[in-house]
C-alpha cells in the first residue's frame, strides 16, 4: 500500500505548507483559548484567521469559483485540512458553515441565495449554524416538530432547537422544519435559510463542563421566513437534510485527519512530560500514550483508504462511518494520555505557562461521541448497511441521515 501523495498532491501540499508559513503570524493557533481572551475578542480572531486563509487561497477548496471558492478537488481539500492541522490552527469559526450549510445551498439554494451568502460564508463576514436537533428528534430527525405555516409570501415558524453548534455568534442557519403535519414524518418537512438576528428568534447558550459554551438552545417564537429563503421545494426537506448529513459525513468522518489533538501533538507533550513525573506515574503514563499512538495512527492510516475514494472521485458511503467511531475512541485516548502526562498540574484549570489545551480537549472529546450520528446509530450502519445484519426493528422506515 502506498501512503505517499501523488507528485500533484505533494505539489500542492507543499504550496499549502509554505502559504500557511507566510501567513502564521496572522493566523490563531490552537492552546490560545477563549478563557485567555474575552469571548467578542476570540470570535473576532476567528472570523481573521478564515478570512487571512480566504485571502489565501485555502478556504473552499472544493466550491465554484463563481462564489468566491477554488474550483479545486475533494483530495485537495482534505490536504488543506491536514496542512491546518499539522501548523496548529483551531477548527475554524464557519466549520459548520462550511463543512454543511454552504454546501446545502450550492446544491439546493436559488441563484440569488448563492451569490448572496456563499462569498461572505467563505469570508467569515457571516457565520453560519445547522438548526435540525431538537428536544425529542436527534437521531430521529424527522420526527422533528417545528413548524412552518405558511403566510401570504412569508412562512411563520414556532418552535425550540437545540445542541446548535455556534447559534451564539451565527448570523445565518439551516433550519429545518415540519410544513405538512399530515404527511408521513419524511414526507412534511421543509428547509429554509433563517436570519439568527429576525424577531422572534432566541438564543440561549449551553455551558458545557470545559466551562465555555459552545452550543445552545433556539427559539422561534412566531418567526417570518421570507418564502425566498426556502431551500428545495415544500415538503422536500428530507431530501435537502440528506445532502447536509452526507456532507457532514464527510466533515466529521473526515480522511486522514485526526479528530481531537493530533498524535504528534501527543508525542511532543511526552517527551517533554514524562521526565518530570515520578517513577511509578511515569509507567502508567507511558503505557498510556502507547495505547493511544497505536489507536490514533491505525485510525489515521485506515483513514487513508478513504483519502483514496476520495483522489478517485468518490464520496465516502457507509463505511466512513468506522473512520468516525474509531476517530472518537482514539480522540479520547490520545485526551486522556496528555491529561495524564500534566501529572499534579492536570487540576489546576491551566499550567504554569496558562495553557489548558489538554483538559479542554478531554472534556471535549467525549462529545464527538454524540455528534453526527451517535457512537450507537454508527454501528447500527454498519451493522446494516456494511455487514449486511438484519435492520433493527422499527416502527417506521428511516431512508437514510443519521440512521
Ligand atoms: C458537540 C455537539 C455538537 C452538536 N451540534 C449540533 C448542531 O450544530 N446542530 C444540530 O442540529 N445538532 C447538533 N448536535 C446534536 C446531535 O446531532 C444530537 O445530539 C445527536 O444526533 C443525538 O441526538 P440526541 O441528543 O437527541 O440523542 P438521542 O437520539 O435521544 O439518543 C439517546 C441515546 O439513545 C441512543 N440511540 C438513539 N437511537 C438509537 C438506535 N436507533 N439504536 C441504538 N441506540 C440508539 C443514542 O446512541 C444515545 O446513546 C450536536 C451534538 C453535540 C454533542
Amino acid at each position: 500500500m502506498d501512503f505517499d501523495d501523488t507528485p500533484e498532491e505533494a505539489d500542492f501540499r507543499a504550496g499549502v505548507r509554505k502559504t500557511l508559513e507566510e501567513h502564521a503570524g496572522e493566523l490563531l493557533h490552537a492552546g490560545a483559548g477563549e478563557d485567555v481572551v474575552d469571548a467578542r475578542t476570540h470570535e473576532a480572531e476567528m472570523r481573521r484567521t478564515q478570512r487571512v486563509l480566504h485571502e489565501a487561497g485555502l478556504i473552499g477548496i472544493t466550491w465554484p469559483r463563481e462564489y468566491g471558492g477554488q474550483g479545486g478537488t475533494l483530495v485537495q481539500q482534505a490536504i488543506v485540512q491536514q496542512e491546518l492541522a499539522r501548523a496548529g490552527v483551531p477548527p475554524l469559526v464557519n466549520h459548520i458553515g462550511l463543512g454543511m450549510c454552504g454546501p446545502t445551498v450550492i446544491a439546493h439554494g436559488s441563484d440569488e441565495q448563492r451569490s448572496r451568502y456563499l462569498p461572505r460564508l467563505l469570508r467569515a463576514d457571516d457565520v453560519w449554524c445547522q438548526l435540525f436537533s431538537e428536544p425529542a428528534s436527534g437521531s430521529d430527525l424527522a420526527a422533528l416538530r417545528t413548524t412552518a405555516v405558511r403566510d401570504g409570501d412569508d412562512w411563520v415558524v414556532n418552535g425550540q432547537k437545540v445542541w446548535t453548534t455556534l447559534a451564539h455568534v451565527a448570523d445565518f442557519g439551516i433550519l429545518l422544519t415540519r410544513t405538512d403535519p399530515e404527511k408521513p414524518k419524511h414526507a412534511g418537512l421543509t428547509m429554509f435559510v433563517v436570519d439568527v438576528h429576525a424577531p422572534g428568534v432566541t438564543v440561549r447558550p449551553l455551558r458545557q463542563m470545559v466551562g465555555s459554551a459552545g452550543f445552545n438552545e433556539v427559539f422561534f417564537d412566531d418567526v417570518r421566513i421570507p418564502d425566498a429563503e426556502r431551500l428545495g421545494e415544500p415538503g422536500e426537506g428530507w431530501r435537502v437534510a440528506l445532502t447536509t448529513l452526507m456532507n457532514e459525513r464527510v466533515a466529521i468522518g473526515g480522511a486522514g485527519s485526526d479528530l481531537g489533538l493530533p498524535v504528534e501533538t501527543l508525542a511532543a507533550h511526552a517527551r517533554e512530560r514524562l521526565p518530570r513525573l515520578d517513577p511509578e506515574r511515569q509507567v502508567l503514563a507511558r503505557q498510556a500514550v502507547g495505547r493511544a499512538v497505536v489507536a490514533a495512527l491505525a485510525t489515521r492510516y485506515t483513514g487513508y483508504r478513504r483519502f483514496t475514494v476520495l483522489s478517485q472521485g468518490g464520496l465516502p458511503g457507509p463505511e466512513a462511518s468506522a473512520g468516525k467511531l474509531a476517530g472518537t475512541a482514539a480522540a479520547k485516548l490520545v485526551a486522556d494520555a496528555g491529561v495524564r502526562l500534566l501529572g499534579d498540574d492536570a487540576v489546576y484549570a491551566a499550567t504554569a505557562d496558562g495553557d489548558d489545551t489538554w483538559q479542554r480537549t478531554q472534556g471535549y472529546v467525549p462529545g464527538l461521541a454524540i455528534a453526527g450520528g451517535t457512537d450507537q446509530v454508527l454501528r447500527n450502519i454498519l451493522g446494516e448497511r456494511v455487514l449486511g445484519l438484519p435492520p433493527e426493528p422499527r416502527l417506521d422506515k428511516d431512508p437514510g441521515g443519521r440512521r
